[in-house]
């Protein structure tokens, strides 16, 4: 039996992650922990019967409390309750399902207690990757990736030697705006960036994807999970979105994941690791793809990769102003406060004038979160 802690059971990935744990009965959920959507929760709890939970907004929480108390089910709330879900005893492995840096602290408590991470809060990695991998060392736990990409190289290295990697090839489907001219970009509405051609994701993502901010994020996830260096990670666009992600060997050979995207694949994968188990679901068709197909990435109008680079680049806390002013403009985006195009002048102007740290703590590192928000703030309100 494995059991499983899960941060943010509402969201995309773990309402995927409940469902994978419904079909197999060697696993339970002993916690659960989400924002505010206690209604889903509620019947999550009732179906999977998990000892703790946490409501992150402490209103919820007390209304949450008042709706289960025919069950004897601890309800905690805040950040110690995230902290409190992610180091419970009982579980095995955390699966680390919520947006944003809120996941950083959460996420080292379940190192620190000992829990081996299936990590699908990039943006822990991005900001904290500096204290995250080592600590995983220092702990002896696994850090084991659950975004579909990094689930590839993980699957592509199984049985290989790391240091013979030359170059990671990380793929990309380019969003529902790939081949778009930066004037027909001025004006896309919140509805167009929210229809992703290929995965079915959260609100949050789906913009980081149509912005190409969600690979930049992810070019500097794959530093950090794989060792390696800025200029052996390539991106490559697939719009068909049927190789997840591939590596290239010193010798030349290109070892490649492909499946249909299928986002239980990778959290399954990550939960079972280094097994296989039966997934059901739809199977790739050779006979039916006809061709898969590969360009470069367009990063003169999708500015989002190319400030990625340079923020990972130049290191310290400048992946946390990238990160956190992207967060801050999507937000903003999706409010309807600003328009498509705004996303990138918020995070380039924040890389330009936040305040560069070099080897920020964790408190540090949310010190710079809020100053840049409080930058964004003063220009853009
Ligand atoms: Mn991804």
């Amino acid at each position: 039996m494995k059991n499983i802690s899960i941060l943010g059971s509402t969201g995309s990935i773990g309402t995927q992650t409940l469902d994978i744990v419904s079909k197999n009965n060697d696993l339970k959920v002993v916690a659960l922990a989400a924002y505010g959507s206690i209604e889903l929760l509620e019947k999550q709890i009732r179906e999977f019967k998990p000892e703790l939970v946490c409501v992150y907004d402490e209103r919820k929480a007390k209304e949450l409390c008042q709706n289960i108390s025919d069950l004897s089910i601890k309800v905690v709330s805040g950040m110690d309750g995230l902290m409190e879900v992610a180091s419970i005893d009982s579980a095995d492995i955390v699966v680390t399902a919520i947006v944003g840096m809120i996941g950083i602290r959460p996420t080292m408590a379940a190192i620190k207690a000992g829990k081996d991470i299936a990590l699908a809060n990039k943006e822990t990695l991005v900001t904290a990757g500096h204290i995250i991998i080592p600590a995983a060392k220092e702990y002896n736990v696994k850090i084991l990736p659950v975004d579909s990409e990094h689930s590839a190289i993980f699957q592509c290295l199984n049985g290989e030697n790391q240091r013979e990697v030359d170059k990671i090839l990380l793929t990309a489907s380019g969003g529902p705006f790939r081949g778009k001219t930066k004037d027909e970009l001025k004006n896309v509405t919140v509805e167009a960036a929210l229809k992703h051609p290929n995965w079915a994701m959260g609100r949050k993502i789906t913009i980081d994807s149509a912005t190409m901010v969600n690979k930049g994020l992810e070019v500097i996830e794959a530093k950090w999970l794989f060792g390696v260096d800025f200029s052996q990670i390539q991106v490559v666009v697939q719009p068909q979105s049927l190789i997840h992600s591939m590596i290239q060997f010193k010798d030349g050979a290109v070892m490649a994941q492909l499946g249909t995207p299928d986002m239980r694949l990778p959290i399954q994968y990550a939960i079972y690791y280094p097994e296989r188990r039966y997934l059901d679901g739809q199977r790739v068709d050779f006979s039916k793809i006809g061709q898969i197909t590969f360009e470069d990435p367009d990063m003169e109008n999708f500015k989002g990769l190319k400030y990625a680079y340079e923020a990972g680049k130049c290191g310290g806390s400048m992946p946390t102003v990238f990160n956190a002013a992207n967060e801050r403009a999507v937000a903003m985006f999706l409010d309807r406060k600003i328009k498509f195009l705004d996303i990138y002048e918020i995070i380039e102007e924040s890389i330009k004038n936040v305040k560069l740290v070099k080897e920020p703590s964790i408190e540090e590192i949310l010190d710079v979160e809020k100053a840049t928000y409080e930058f964004i703030e003063s220009r853009w309100s």
